[in-house]
This record gives structure tokens, C-alpha cells and sequence, in this order.
């Protein structure tokens, strides 16, 4: 059976970025950027005041002068009509042109208005002092993102800043969510005798939401050959497929036969883990212009085996093929708050909480196992056991895998 890191691996060295294409800027947030942006203007593109005051030349405040009769009145989106004259300031608002001429602006705060003169408290004015020269933020040409960068709001508003309406991005992954097993409701059902709802499709898709998808529910499958041939062929359209379900050892487990059926060759089944073992995962078919196809995870139908094993394979995946740079191992260590007794022999994967305090430590949930998910919902991630019987005292360091 495979490690955690082994199978780790394996997933990575089958998800390579998805194409690049044309991105409309307002639905770009967090994908990655394909191309070079360049700045179509100069920004600001005129000496800009950055507070509401006076306009000034400084050489007419050096001889102790505070007082400077007033001319124009400047608001943003005007332009001065003349320069500054000699011992004349202007009114001038956050966000306009400086007059030629004025090198200094005046807060209104550090001046005070005498008739139609403006007398200049406070401190020396110095030159340059509030304002932006033109082109000090970016210069037409230059490039002011490069391909790679991860689109944040800041860098949003950049790119609508130099003119772009659409990007050249790796776009979100499509991810396809379908539920097996005879004994599903849907939630708005009441379980009859043997029968349970559906939690995993709702979990699922919430979880490749949350790492940045586009995800699509296909219906409930039953545990039949031909239902599972029909309902999960159509997820092969997707980039990932990700189905809850019939991959254990019961003779209702027909997933991984359905898979091959459809032509997904399996790259490896089972890991040692707990929860997640009976983890599937495969890649195809193959699609005619050479893409090696949809990556298609079978994970197991236990609640929180589904939320281990995406954490550890497919979140990783979905970052890859979104083209981010790749987070190696997103777990990180911390002190055990409490003690807490493993018992396993595997590294096993429990639900924790993290504990606010000088240094980060986290408490082990008392928990239930592989279908208990209500303890999972009050987690903030999971506290890794290595495998072997051991007590762990509190203040020793444990790896923790965190949900968010
Ligand atoms: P399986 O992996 O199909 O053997 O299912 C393992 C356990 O997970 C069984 O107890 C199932 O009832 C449960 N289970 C399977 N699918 C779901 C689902 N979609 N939502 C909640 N529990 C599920
Ligand atoms: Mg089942």
C-alpha cells in the first residue's frame, strides 16, 4: 500500500495547468495570470495633489512670507487653466492636476483663510511635499504584472487601473461531484429503514468551491453497473471527477470496475491512512487532442474519509492544475494542548481544534471515527498520529492539517 506521500506524489505528476484563456476581468478573481500586463498610460498621468489645501510655489514662502493671495480653485477632474503666478497659490482639491509652477501643496488644516488671501501655518513647506509626480505609480509600457501572479483584489484593481476588461488566465477547474450507494436520500428526504442522506455531494462540491472550482452535482448513483456507467461517464467532461463511495471491499463496491469500464486507467487504490485507505484514484480516457484526460478521485463514502482525502490529494491537485505555485505540504507543526492516547497502525488523521494562545497548540476532538462528521464540524483541522501505539504527552510537537 502506498504512504500518504507516495500517493502524494503520484497525484501531482498527473496535473499539469489547465489552457490559458481570455478571463472577463470581473470573474478573474484568484485565478492565476497567463500573460505579461503592461501599463497602457502613465499613472497618475498628470502631477496629482494627494490632499485637499494650497498649490504653492515654496521659493515664495522663503523669506518668512506666509501670505499668498488666491487664484484658481482646482477640483478633481479639472485641469488648471494658467500656472501659477508668482506669490499666488491655488485652491486645489485630493486628486487634481497641480498648476505649472506650484511644487509644494498645502494641507487646508495647516492654513488659514484671510479674504481672498490664504495665510500658510505650521511648519516649513518643503518642495515635493503632497503630491505624486506624474508616472511615480507606473509608466506607460511598463509591465506591471507578470504571468504567474495570483489574481488578489489589489492586483483587480491594477489591471482596471491600466485599461483591462479580460485576462489571459488559467481558468477555474471543473470539478463533477456525483454520490453512489443504494442507501442515499437526498436531504430533503426522510431516511426510511437502512437508508441515509446524502451529505457527501453537498460536502463535496462546498470543498472544490472552497479551493477556487467550478463544481457541477450529477445525480445520485445507484450500486448497478449500468446506472454507474451512465451517471459517471457524464463527469468525464469535467477536469475532475470527484465520486463518493463503492470503493471499499463490499460486493456492492462496483466503482472502481465502472471506472475501467469508462476507460479511467487507475494509478493507485488503497493508502495508508486512516481515515481515506480505500482512496482510488485514476486518470482518462485519453481525449483525441492529446489532454490525458479527467483525474478522477473514488474516495471513500465515510463522511470525513471524503474530507481527509481531498484535503491531502485533491485540494493539491485543483491548486496545481489552477496553475498556483505549488504548496509542497500545506500541514504544519504545532504542540499538543492536551495529551492524547494513538492507538493504529497507520498515520491517522484526527479531527482537532486549534487553541488560541502565545504559540498555536491544538486539542484532539473526542471523536467517533470515519462517519462521525458532527465532530469534524467543530474542527479546524486534523492532528496527524503517525502509525504505532503511543501516548503523546501535552507540548509535543504534532503535524496539523488545517481545514481552511
Ligand atoms: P462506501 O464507501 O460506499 O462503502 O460507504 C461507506 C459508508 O459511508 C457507508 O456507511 C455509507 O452509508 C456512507 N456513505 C456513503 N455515501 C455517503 C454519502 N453520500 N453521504 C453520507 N454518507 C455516505
Ligand atoms: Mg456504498
Amino acid at each position: 500500500m502506498l504512504t500518504v506521500d507516495e500517493a502524494l506524489r503520484s497525484v501531482r505528476a498527473h496535473a499539469a495547468p489547465l489552457p490559458p484563456r481570455a478571463v472577463p476581468l470581473a470573474e478573474a478573481l484568484g485565478l492565476v495570470l497567463a500573460e505579461d500586463v503592461a501599463a497602457d498610460l502613465d499613472l497618475p498621468p498628470f502631477d496629482k495633489a494627494l490632499m485637499d489645501g494650497y498649490a504653492v510655489r515654496t521659493a515664495d514662502l522663503a523669506d518668512g512670507n506666509r501670505r499668498l493671495l488666491v487664484g484658481e480653485e482646482i477640483t478633481a477632474g479639472r485641469t488648471p487653466t494658467r500656472p501659477l503666478a508668482p506669490g499666488e497659490a491655488a485652491a486645489i482639491m485630493t486628486g487634481a492636476p497641480l498648476p505649472a509652477g506650484a511644487d509644494a501643496v498645502v494641507m487646508v488644516e495647516r492654513t488659514r483663510r484671510a479674504g481672498d488671501h490664504v495665510v500658510i501655518e505650521g511648519p516649513d513647506v518643503l518642495p515635493r511635499q503632497n503630491w505624486l509626480p506624474r508616472g511615480r505609480e507606473m509608466r506607460s509600457g511598463e509591465v506591471v504584472l507578470t504571468r504567474g501572479a495570483s489574481l488578489t483584489p489589489p492586483r483587480m484593481g491594477l489591471l482596471a487601473s491600466v485599461g483591462r476588461t479580460s485576462v489571459h488566465a488559467i481558468p477555474r477547474p471543473r470539478v463533477a461531484v456525483v454520490s453512489t450507494g443504494d442507501e442515499l436520500v437526498e436531504p430533503d428526504q426522510v431516511p426510511g429503514r437502512g437508508q441515509i442522506r446524502n451529505s457527501n455531494a453537498t460536502m463535496l462540491r462546498a470543498l472544490a468551491v472552497s479551493a477556487g472550482c467550478d463544481a457541477e452535482t450529477l445525480p445520485t448513483a445507484p450500486d448497478d453497473p449500468d446506472a454507474l456507467h451512465a451517471i459517471l461517464g457524464r463527469g468525464l467532461t469535467a477536469d475532475v471527477m470527484l465520486v463518493s463511495g463503492g470503493v471499499s471491499a463490499g460486493n456492492r463496491d462496483l466503482v472502481p470496475a465502472a471506472f475501467e469500464r469508462l476507460g479511467v486507467s487507475n494509478v493507485f487504490h488503497k493508502i495508508r491512512l486512516k481515515p481515506g485507505k480505500p482512496l482510488w484514484f485514476g486518470v482518462g480516457p485519453a481525449r483525441p487532442d492529446g489532454n490525458p484526460g479527467t483525474l478522477v478521485f473514488g474516495l471513500p463514502g465515510n463522511p470525513v474519509s471524503g474530507v481527509v482525502g481531498f484535503l491531502l490529494f485533491v485540494r493539491p491537485a485543483l491548486g496545481l492544475l489552477a496553475g498556483q505555485r505549488d504548496k509542497a505540504d500545506r500541514a504544519f507543526p504545532v504542540r499538543l494542548a492536551t495529551p492524547f492516547a494513538h492507538q493504529g497502525d497507520r498515520p491517522t488523521y484526527h479531527p482537532a481544534r486549534l487553541v488560541e494562545g502565545d504559540t498555536p497548540s491544538v486539542s484532539p476532538l473526542n471523536w467517533g471515527g470515519s462517519a462521525d462528521l458532527r465532530t469534524v464540524a467543530s474542527a479546524d483541522g486534523f492532528a496527524v498520529f503517525p502509525a504505532g501505539d503511543r501516548r503523546y504527552e501535552a507540548g509535543e510537537i504534532v503535524q496539523f492539517l488545517p481545514l481552511g
